[in-house]
């Protein structure tokens, strides 16, 4: 597997993953909870929503906003299983791996901390380019 910052160039690249950003609500809740809180509800919403063999929805199971760590999911293409397989070859039908689960938990805690912070994002936190 690919490293964290060669995932997330990988991604910049990518016309619809990198046009997820945080809103300013997402934002606020990132800072009152906290990274750590964040990480927590990162290893949760993987465990319920990518880890199981077949999971529930597979492909619509990622709200696209409302939470940092669900803008993450699909700001790393770690929505579904269908997009872990496209980008990352993690094979489908089967159970995810406790590393697999870290790994995908990393992916999206770097990524939240990469957009953390960004004050040129608008209220829709989607489709606005910035400089960093
Ligand atoms: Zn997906």
């Amino acid at each position: 597997m690919q490293t964290i910052d060669q995932a997330l160039i990988k991604l910049e690249h990518s016309g619809f993953r990198s046009s997820f950003h945080l809103t300013k609500k997402e934002q606020t809740y990132l800072e009152e909870k906290g990274m750590e809180v964040m990480r927590r509800h990162a290893e949760d919403f993987v465990r319920q929503k990518l880890a199981p063999a077949e999971p529930v929805n597979d492909g619509k199971q990622t709200p696209m906003s409302g939470h940092p760590v669900f803008k993450a999911m699909h700001g790393t293409a770690c929505c579904c299983r269908g997009c872990l397989y496209k980008w990352y070859r993690v094979p489908l039908h089967r159970e995810l791996t406790e590393s697999e689960q870290l790994k995908i938990v990393n992916l999206l805690m770097a990524w939240i901390e990469r957009n953390s912070n960004n004050p040129t994002a608008d209220d829709t936190g989607k489709n606005l380019k910035f400089s960093k």
